[in-house]
């Protein structure tokens, strides 16, 4: 049986790309709260796609009259 492990009292995060839960690091102690992506390529990549609101709508091809 493994005991609960607490790593330490650092907060964590899921990143927004990978969905994956990050540990808080020294170097976003100043930016955590603006933190979203775990790594650098997750913040390359961008937020994963998700239902929200379209942010670039594509334009409905009317159909011509
Ligand atoms: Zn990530």
């Amino acid at each position: 049986m493994a005991r609960m492990r607490r790593k330490s009292e650092l907060p964590t995060k899921v990143c927004v790309a990978c969905a994956r839960p990050f540990t808080w690091r020294k170097k976003w102690a100043r930016d955590w709260d603006e933190v979203k992506y775990c790594s650098e390529a997750c913040r390359r990549q961008g937020p994963a796609r998700t239902t929200t609101t379209g942010v670039s709508s594509p334009r409905k091809a009317s159909a011509a009259p």
